[in-house]
């Protein structure tokens, strides 16, 4: 039986807004579908091994916890997950942990280290805080719904792609209607709401990609389908 083998980075530190339970809604699908799924917890100081896992994922946090793991991740996993995506793993990082893939994270004078996987930079600015609720289109015309709640706004290198364009909200920066970043198998969104729940596509999308495979088994979404409509609405669309 195929398994999805999920490494999660800092579940005690880096899960607000409920971001844990992105985890949770890759574990139900998979079982629904009679797929395994194993998750490993990987916290500071805590090695990884790349070729272990088909997904890694990094949720949200408050600067405090954000800037501890920060350093644990430049120092001991950040080889392990340039490693990984380059083979092509998953890297999927949200809000706090989309700001960890990138360059820095600079709060005034202070710079938190990022490890670099895509090519963005984050800044405080003496700005209110983004917050609301957001939904941003994809390339391939899919929507994305959630929350987010930033102090950082994220810039993006030149050659570096947007997950999606801002249909409602802030994004990135609430200028530039850039949101998140793709490059290949690693993404960062600011979408909380959890991500996942609320919109049962990606989470299939990631769960197919993990596993190599076209297309899973249909489910019935008619809750999920409920919450992303009702958390597009809430964005105003
Ligand atoms: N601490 C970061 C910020 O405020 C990320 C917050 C979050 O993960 N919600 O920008």
């Amino acid at each position: 039986m195929p398994a999805l083998k999920v490494c999660a980075l800092y579940p005690e530190l880096m899960n607000i807004y409920a971001d844990r339970g992105n985890l949770l809604m890759l574990q139900r699908r998979c079982a629904w579908r009679g797929l395994g799924f194993e998750v490993a917890a990987a916290t500071l100081g805590d090695r990884v091994d790349p070729a272990a896992h088909d997904l890694f994922y990094l949720g949200g946090g408050q600067d405090r916890d954000q800037r501890l793991c920060a350093f644990d991740l430049v120092e001991t996993k950040r080889e392990a997950l340039h490693e990984a995506a380059a083979a092509g793993k998953l890297v999927l990082g949200v809000c706090g942990g989309y700001q960890l893939l990138g360059h820095s994270y600079a709060l005034g004078d202070e710079e938190i280290p990022g490890i670099g996987l895509v090519d963005v930079r984050t800044v405080r600015e003496d700005a209110p805080r983004l917050i609301g609720n957001v939904a941003i289109e994809l390339e391939d015309g899919r929507v994305l719904a959630g929350f987010e709640n930033h102090g950082g706004r994220t810039h993006l290198g030149a050659g570096e792609q947007p997950l999606g364009r801002v249909l409602r909200g802030h994004g990135n920066d609430g200028r530039s209607g850039f949101e998140g970043v793709r490059r290949g198998t690693v993404i960062g969104t600011y979408l909380h709401g959890p991500l996942l729940p609320k919109n049962a596509w990606f989470a299939d999308w990631l769960i197919a990609t993990a596993l190599g495979v076209d297309e899973l088994e249909p489910l019935d979404d008619a809750l999920e389908d409920a919450a992303h409509v009702q958390a597009r609405a809430a964005a105003g669309l």
